[in-house]
């Protein structure tokens, strides 16, 4: 069965009108800055928008029919474990990082710590993303955070549309305005902000999570190129990344493809073009996924997915 979901959006700072005006989501606002796609946190859980489980929620789905998500070898965890958004930044986000399952299992109430990762859709010309920073110890680290050396700890690489960033726990990372991605990550919400440029939200700074920083950020950064691949589009299929927590590749359907899952189930997300999955229309901006009965699809058109799903090795 494929599970198609109606998304979440939300309203931030940084955000503006483009997943309204170009990504078609029907909300309003002029802060728009996140299109949670396949998602089932506290803060954003999708809805099924058709068939047989309309109505329901993603979180609903994983706790009360664990046989869409089974596979032989596959131990489901009690939170659904992925998370896939679009998010389309006009002003800079806060620069942050997050921690790892241990120290996140230790000092936030059992919660998952984050690994992420970023696949660039639009950017505007000499667009620059936070990726790391530039102390060489730990001692350095301290110091530039305490003296609010700003601009010699941060770490800008320059990217294009196509580039994919891995951001590991303890990177520090921050999008910049004018990026728009589309971002898969483990199914947590735990964030450390390092520094939000002095701005105010409400009249008042966000909150700072200085110390939980110093403890998590890796010392010295990975150096930029063993974070970062570009897709030239030439691959029908290009692998992304294969990480513990999951697997992520891009499709591109020029015609017709036809997938075997791998997985015990699959997301998916359509960044560009239209066509069908086993006769169901999908276009930019739909978000499915395939349960665990899934052995084989296809899609039809001209169309380029972000896919997901968790391995079992
Ligand atoms: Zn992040």
């Amino acid at each position: 069965m494929i599970l198609f979901f109606k998304p979440v959006l939300t309203h931030n700072i940084w955000g503006g009108t483009k997943l309204r005006d170009i990504w078609k989501y029907d909300i309003d606002g002029n802060d728009i800055g996140e299109c949670w796609g396949i998602a089932a946190h506290a803060h954003g859980d999708v809805v099924v928008s058709e068939g047989k489980y309309a109505g329901k929620h993603l979180s609903e789905l994983w706790r009360d029919y664990p046989e869409l998500f089974y596979a032989q070898g596959y131990q489901n965890s009690d939170r659904f474990p992925l998370l896939v958004k679009i998010i389309a930044a006009d002003k800079d986000l806060s620069i942050q990082v997050h921690p790892d399952d241990e120290y996140a299992r230790e000092h936030e109430n059992g919660s998952l710590g984050k690994t992420e990762c970023w696949y660039i859709l639009d950017c505007e010309e000499d667009s620059k993303l936070v990726v790391g920073h530039n102390a060489k110890t730990k001692e350095e680290l301290d110091s530039m955070i305490d003296d609010k050396r700003w601009n010699e700890f941060i770490r800008e690489i320059p990217i294009h549309k196509g580039d994919f960033i891995s951001i590991l726990p303890g990177t520090v990372h921050a999008i910049k305005g004018g990026i728009t991605l589309i971002e898969v990550q483990q199914n947590s919400d735990i964030t450390y902000r390092v520094y939000d440029y002095d701005r105010l939200s409400n009249g008042k700074p966000r909150d700072l999570h200085i110390r939980q920083s110093k403890d998590v950020i890796t010392v010295p950064a990975l150096a930029p190129a063993d974070s970062l691949m570009h897709d030239d589009d030439s691959a029908e299929i290009l692998e992304l990344l294969k990480c513990k927590y999951f697997d992520v590749w891009r499709i591109k359907v020029d015609g017709e493809y036809r997938g075997r899952q791998d997985h015990p189930f699959t997301l998916m997300t359509v960044f560009d073009g239209e066509g069908t999955i086993d006769g169901h229309k999908i276009h930019r901006g739909s978000h499915f996924l395939l349960t665990a009965d899934v052995n084989e699809y296809c899609i039809k058109g001209n169309l380029k997915i972000i896919a997901s799903g968790v391995p079992v090795r």
